[in-house]
């Protein structure tokens, strides 16, 4: 599928819950997340039809992600029906890895292919603040089944919070010297709960360029990936950079979003949303729908003079 501006939509990601079973202090407030009725959020089924739908307009790689997807009832038998889809060439997920233990075995039978772990601390008692009660040792047990599962190679997403991690970059970027891991920083966006959050804790990803200045900058090897990546010297893993705000990826654009409630975003930084539950269910042509909206994708995001969406990431999912 192309948009107006020439780009290949070939990427869509999920969300299939906004629920979480952390509350990540730049992402969740702590209280008053309300449930959302079943009725109003896709069905395990009605997510494997979009998700066969968007396969047959020429989607080739699926992210499921969140809220926190693992704790989504049915949600290794979307991973299989996505995974059944003979066009999706890579499956993947973004977690925050608490459950990963339980699951990575079975989601890898499943059909999918590798995790992204949110990660923004190796301090036990930091990792329990910024998430408001999460405990370190789940995520790294998580990580150590991701990769006794095989669902590699394994991303680790560490959001900068200045005067929170700033402090760790060096022991973070360690973490790639002698595993396959990937370490990727990613520039606090002005989202939900992060509007104060953004203005009171921004640090720019220059600051690990800064603290690291051995990384050597390594060819992008996907151009649509919002990463510039880099390398410690002999280093197993890459090191990448995530500037949202600073640093358009925009031109490179292949991907939309759907969320939990059937929403499709052409834009994570837009308002704009278009249903796709209701006429789903409704029993009307879900294609032409897609394929008009695509049409719709807006060149590039406004966030740079201050335009804010309304939504919070855990309801879009990243
Ligand atoms: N719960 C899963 C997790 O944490 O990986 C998936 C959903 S979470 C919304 C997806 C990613 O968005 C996480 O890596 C999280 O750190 C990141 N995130 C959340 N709020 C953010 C913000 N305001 N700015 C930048 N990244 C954010
Ligand atoms: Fe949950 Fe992920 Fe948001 Fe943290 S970042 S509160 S783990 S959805």
């Amino acid at each position: 599928m192309k948009d107006p501006f020439g780009r290949n939509i070939n990427y869509l990601r999920i969300s299939v819950t906004d629920l979480c079973n952390l509350r990540c202090r730049y992402c969740m407030p702590k209280e008053g997340v309300s449930k959302t009725s079943h009725d109003d959020i896709l069905s395990v089924e009605e997510i494997v039809e979009v998700a066969r739908i968007f396969e047959g307009l020429g989607i080739k790689k699926i992210r499921i992600t969140g809220g926190e997807p693992l704790i989504r009832k049915g949600i290794v038998d979307i991973l299989q029906g996505i995974g059944d889809l003979e066009g999706i060439e890579d499956l993947a997920m973004t977690t925050n890895g608490i459950l990963l233990k339980k699951y990575a075995k079975d989601l890898k039978s499943a059909g999918l292919n590798r995790v992204n772990i949110s990660l923004d601390t190796l301090d036990e008692n930091k990792y329990s603040y910024i998430t408001r009660g999460g405990k370190l040792i789940d995520v790294l047990e998580g990580i150590q089944a991701a990769k006794d599962a095989g669902l590699v190679p394994i991303k680790i997403n560490t959001v900068l919070v200045g005067g929170f991690n700033d402090d760790e970059i060096v022991d973070l970027v360690k973490l790639t010297d002698r595993e396959y891991i990937d370490v990727r920083f990613i520039e606090l966006m002005p989202i939900g709960e992060a509007i104060k959050y953004e203005s009171e804790h921004f640090v720019s990803n220059q600051m690990v360029l800064e603290k690291v200045p051995q990384l050597i900058k390594v060819e992008k090897e996907d151009i649509s990936s919002p990463a510039v990546y880099y390398k410690l010297p002999n280093g197993k893993g890459k090191v990448g950079l995530i500037n949202p705000v600073s640093c358009k990826f925009c031109a490179h654009c292949n991907r939309v979003r759907l969320t939990a409630q059937g929403k499709l975003k052409l834009c994570l930084h837009s308002n704009d949303e278009i249903d796709l539950k209701d006429p789903l269910r409704k029993g009307q042509d879900i294609e032409k729908i897609i394929v008009d909206a695509i049409k719709l994708k807006p060149e590039s995001h406004r966030l740079e003079s201050g335009e804010y969406i309304s939504k919070k990431m855990y309801q879009i999912g990243g």
